[in-house]
């Protein structure tokens, strides 16, 4: 291969990793909860356009979104494919985009009685009742109908006249520790008004919430991280499969003396004679700022740390102990995979999973193993 085409990292997503997370989380759901998948933000930054289709081959019906751009990128896509899925947009319609959400079949979640009041009367001049769902408020204080707004719309069923409830959702701020007291309390709220609604299909979990078990289940789930293999839980080891790596090489090597400084700040100085390896990677690629002097990279399963600042393009290794046979120029760097988890390095970069993922930059060359067809 010429010099020229190589990339400075390579991000491998793991389609079929991600489909065995799906089997997985939907082996815990009965046989009235149906296994819905969240591929906001481009799937979480791993690329909706193949992470959807092939959640859809492993049964996915249901796709979440957080806004309505997302929505209509993902329907086109669908329609290419010949896929049927319902597209639900997280944020819900705004006054001036009732009509592109109907044209391309897309349910909004209601979040306040405007946006309900507002989806009825599009209802009305489409002539034809409309999907939604209606999303209250349990305790995030973020989106959704607050009580008051949802005592309103209990006393006023007229208002949902030409609306067809597809679910009534809400959403956990604390499932990632089922200790949380906030769980249960959320549980009792969601129940308590569901019951002022017409009666629907419900949701309340993310892949925590499956996580916390039956009772919290309902009709539907809203799985994200899970699908993508971060741990749903702060406390637990991760049941759900790796989904991603990212492998870089040594670009140069040399050695540094006693007192020697490392990268932008002089924030690292030898300890003594050192070797240090540079690897062309850095916060552009989303391998973020924090993760200076507190992450760890792996040459072969041996883990190295990661001295001096992440800069635009380069971080430091120092590879002082690690096997000189691995430390050349060209050589492998793993900075996400067997040796180094995505939560290792989120926690290492005082972040998580999440954030990780949806800033992995566009310079890495994403390639993609497994799927449908491989
Ligand atoms: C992002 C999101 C989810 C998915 O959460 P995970 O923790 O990634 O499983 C579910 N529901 C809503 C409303 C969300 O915004």
């Amino acid at each position: 291969m010429p010099a020229a085409a190589r990339p400075s990292a390579t991000l491998t997503i793991d389609l079929d990793a991600i489909a065995a997370n799906y089997r997985l989380l939907r082996e815990r759901l009965g046989e009235g909860t149906a296994c819905g998948a969240v591929v906001k933000a481009d799937a979480y930054g791993l690329g909706a356009d193949r992470v959807a289709p092939a959640l859809a081959a492993a049964g996915c019906r249901d796709f979440f979104v957080a806004t309505a751009d997302e929505a209509i990128v993902l329907r086109q896509l669908f329609r290419r494919q010949n896929i049927t899925a319902a597209v639900y947009v997280f944020l819900g319609p705004d006054p001036g985009g009732t009509k592109e959400l109907i044209a391309y079949e897309l349910t909004p979640a209601l979040n306040d009685r405007r946006q309900i009041e507002d989806w009825a009367k599009a209802a009305r001049a489409a002539d034809r009742a409309l999907d939604a769902i209606i999303h209250v408020d349990t305790g995030m204080s973020r989106l959704g109908l607050q009580p008051k707004e949802a005592t309103w719309l209990g006393a006023n069923a007229k208002a949902l006249e030409d609306v067809n409830v597809r679910a009534v959702m809400s959403h956990l701020a604390c499932a990632d520790d089922p200790d949380d007291p906030t769980n249960m309390e959320q549980l009792a709220r969601f129940i308590e008004t569901r019951a002022l609604l017409p009666a629907a299909p419900a949701s309340l979990a993310n892949s925590a919430g499956i996580l916390l078990g039956p009772e919290y289940h309902f009709q539907i789930v809203r799985p994200g991280i899970a699908l993508y293999g971060g741990n749903p839980l702060i406390h637990d080891n991760n049941i759900f499969s790796q989904v991603i790596s990212i492998k870089s090489f040594i670009a140069q090597v040399r050695d540094v003396d006693t007192g020697q400084a490392v990268g932008y700040g002089a924030t690292h100085r030898a300890a003594g004679p050192t070797r240090i390896a540079t690897v062309p990677v850095g916060y552009a690629d989303g391998y973020l700022r924090s993760l200076s002097n507190h992450a760890a990279a792996s040459l072969g399963g041996v883990r190295v740390p990661v001295v001096g600042r992440v800069s635009m393009d380069l971080i430091t290794l120092d590879v002082t102990a690690a096997p000189p046979d691995l430390c050349h120029p060209g050589c492998t760097v793993e900075l996400i995979g067997d040796t180094i988890t995505l939560d290792d390095l989120a926690a290492a970069g005082g972040t998580i999973s999440y954030e990780i993922l949806t800033r992995l930059g566009p310079r890495l060359r994403r390639t993609y193993a497994g799927g449908q067809g491989a």
